[in-house]
Order: C-alpha cells, then structure tokens, then sequence
C-alpha cells in the first residue's frame, strides 16, 4: 500500500471529469484538492483508500457525516438488513419514529422533527417556518456562516463560497438579498441594532463556526443571542448540521446549555447517508404541512436507509462513549499541530478544530480571512504527501472519529505532521 501523493491513475479520470461536470466535480471543495483530486475506491475505519492504491488516514470525514470512521460494521449491518427489506416505500415506515424518539430524547428543545433529505433543505424549510411563524420577512446571519447551498443563504457564507470566491453567489434576487440582514459573528451589539430596527423573523446561527475553519461563539455570545431574540420576539434558529451529535448527544445546546426555538441538523444524524431535519417545539413544528400551512414535501424524505444508518449511528453513540474519545484524539492532534514552529493558532472545540497560520486569534470571519491560506494549503499538501487528508480549504473543519481513537493512527499522525512541518 502505497501513501500520498497524487498519482496517473486519478489524473486520468480527472481528465474525463472535466468534461462532463463544471470544474470537474459535484460539489466545489472536492475540486481544491490539487493538482487533480485522488479519487475514493473505498474506505475502512479511519483510512480512505483510493482508486491509485493510496491510502490516507482521513480528517476529513466525508466533511462531517462519519463520526465513527468509514464502514462501522454496526451500522453496515443494520443498513444491509434494511436494503433487503426494501428502500423507499413512499409511505411511512417504523424507522422515521424510532430515530425521531432517539434525537427527541437527547434535544430538550426538540420536542416534533420533519425529516428532510440534506442540510440545505432543513435550513431551508427552518427559515420559511420561522417567517410562517411569526409572519416576518427578514432572516439574520452571520458573516461567514454557512447554512448549504440556497438563496438566502448563499450571502457572505463561508465553506467553499469562500474558499471559491464567492461568499455571495451570482443568480439571488435582490428581492431575497433584502431580506437577509447580516452581523459578524460574536458581535451582539450588531444583533441587538438589527433586531431593534428591522422585522426579524428568525436570528439562524451555527453554534459552532465550523465552516470558516473552526471559530467557537465567545464566552456570552450564544446566551446574548437567546435573550435578545425573545426580546423581540424573534425565533432563535441553531443549525446545527455539524455540531449537533458531535459536541454532545444534545448539541451544542446541550453542550453551552442554550435552547434555541427551531434546529437544523443533518450530517451525523443519517450515519453517512442523505439526510437533514428540522426540529423545534411542537407548535412551531406543526406549522409544517399537512397540519399547517408552511410547505414541506419530499420523495426521499425519512427514506427508510438514512433513518437505520441514523439510528443506528446515534445507538454506538451513546453505547461506547463514542464523543469522549473522538475529543481525546482531537486534543492528542491539536496539540501536536500546535508544536509547527510557525505562528498560528488553533481552534478547537471537542473533536473539531482547525489552524490558521500567521495570526494570533481568529473570533470572526473577517479574521479567519487574515490567515495565511497559502501555508495552509502547502501544509495540506504536505500532509497528503505524508499519507493524511486533512481539509483542501482553510475553511473547513478537522474532524475526529471512533476509528481514530486507535494509537497506532495516532501516531501515524503525529509522525506525518512532524514531516510536513517544513517548508510551509
Ligand atoms: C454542511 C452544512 C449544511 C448543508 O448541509 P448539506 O447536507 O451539505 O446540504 C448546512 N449547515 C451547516 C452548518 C453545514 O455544515
């Protein structure tokens, strides 16, 4: 087995790639893996394996899904088990209320779910029941925020809008653009003179800024933000895509003990298949279709496959203490980072994290901007060439999983970051 580097064999289905999809790929950051992208034959616990005959330990982690590593037999099984039954059916099916029991019982401020099929959607549908709910128009966000791939959210959003140049996307109308209000984040005067001046129906946040590198909510932040929205009688919406099963069972609300009025989650939740969802008291819940009037519909949602892989992601959660450990490797990582004799800082909570080179602190977006991209990337490259994928963009998360919490990959790790130090 063969480790790093780029290799003939991925640089000739890049070629065909680039003629079929617009800059090669599906979906943007994969295409920041230079100078072509390796591609993925198959995965094993913490390792990719790739159609070169490559192997990289993997940080990356299908950018959030894979909290417990590639192919967890578990949840194989219980997947399998379900294919052999059936999957879609187009009617309800036991699964749906099994995994909206397990997240209900975990997220106190969850009380009803509507299950859709990708994070976009659920932030999506979340922003157009906030406004049902409280029949105002505008949304507040954050700079540097992502909420996926829609209109209102696609304005100063980070993940590969910014790493691609454009944290406001060509093709919005300036009828949706006015009504998106935006603050930086952990600046709650901001918030305060918007919510005071302008007609908000929902203030959406990630818990976690886990889509500009990592940048954590100040010490205050999170809590100004619930009591200024029932100030004003403004809906708290967290989206918590990635946080939500990885800071704690309950979230990152569980995590800084703060409950917001709808969450978005999506990732972790489908165990490694499509999913998102909307989640929140049960009065705002209903005003979903068909009980109420803010439309929802979707072939795939709750598909049966996504709700076992889901289920049967969050059942290894709870039984092998799965977010303690993934926080142990994180740490043993970060701190081994931290020894690159070159400033930067890190930002982590739990078991994600992220450097930003030639800075001293990154509390925002526009800081995270200041960060030396450059070095970051010959670092990625480097750490590729050693055997290990971390994220292709400054503007992404590292991840840990259960499969990681073994120290023959950790030291495999450590030793791959002290070879790819210099040079960067
Ligand atoms: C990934 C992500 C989304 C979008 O989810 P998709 O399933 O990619 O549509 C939304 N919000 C946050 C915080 C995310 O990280």
């Amino acid at each position: 087995m063969v480790k790093g580097g780029t290799s003939i064999l991925s640089e000739n289905i890049w070629k065909d790639a680039l003629k079929y999809f617009a800059g090669g790929v599906n979906s943007p950051v994969r295409a920041a893996v230079k100078p072509s992208p390796f591609y993925s034959l198959s995965g094993k616990g913490a390792y990719i394996y790739t159609e070169d005959n490559k192997r990289y330990i993997d940080y990356v982690l299908g950018y959030g899904p894979l909290i417990l590593g590639h192919e967890n037999e578990y949840v194989k099984n219980k997947v399998i088990e379900q294919i052999e039954k059936g999957w879609i059916f187009g009617t309800p099916s036991k699964s749906e209320v099994e995994l909206a029991k397990k997240i209900t019982s975990h997220m106190n401020s969850v009380e009803k779910i509507r299950f859709v099929n990708s994070g976009t959607e659920a932030t999506m549908n979340a922003i157009r029941l906030a406004r049902g709910f409280t029949k105002r128009e505008k949304i507040l966000k954050f700079n540097g925020n992502y909420h996926g791939a829609h209109d209102y959210a696609l304005i100063d959003a980070g993940s590969a809008a910014t790493e691609f140049g454009v944290p406001d996307s060509e093709g919005i109308p300036k009828e949706v653009l006015n009504t998106v209000v935006i603050c930086e984040y952990n600046d709650l005067n901001c918030v305060e003179k918007k919510l005071k001046t302008e007609e908000i129906a929902g203030v959406i946040v990630e818990p976690v800024m886990g889509n500009m590198g990592v940048v954590p909510p100040n010490e205050n932040f999170l809590k100004g933000l619930r009591e200024l929205t029932r100030t004003y009688n403004s809906l708290l919406i967290f989206d918590e895509v990635i946080t939500g099963f990885r800071l704690s069972l309950a979230g990152a609300q569980g995590y800084y003990g703060v409950s917001a009025d709808i969450t978005t989650l999506g990732k972790i939740i489908g165990g490694g298949f499509p999913i998102g969802a909307i989640g929140g008291k049960r009065e705002i819940i209903d005003m979903f279709t068909p009980s109420g009037k803010v439309f929802n519909a979707g072939t795939f949602n709750a598909n049966p496959v996504s709700m076992t892989a889901g289920l049967a992601t969050i059942e290894v959660l709870e039984r092998e203490n799965v977010i303690e450990k993934t926080v142990s490797v994180a740490k043993s990582i970060a701190e081994e980072l931290d020894n690159i004799p070159v400033p930067h800082v890190i930002n982590r909570v739990q078991n994600m994290f992220q450097i930003f080179f030639g800075v001293s602190k990154v509390t925002n977006a526009t800081e995270a901007k200041k960060a030396n991209k450059d070095q970051y990337i010959k670092f990625h490259i480097n750490m590729l060439n050693n055997g290990v994928f971390i994220p292709p963009s400054q503007y992404e998360s590292i991840f840990t999983s259960l499969a990681h919490y073994d120290d023959y990959v950790i030291n495999e790790t450590i030793d791959a970051i002290k070879k790819s130090r210099s040079g960067i």
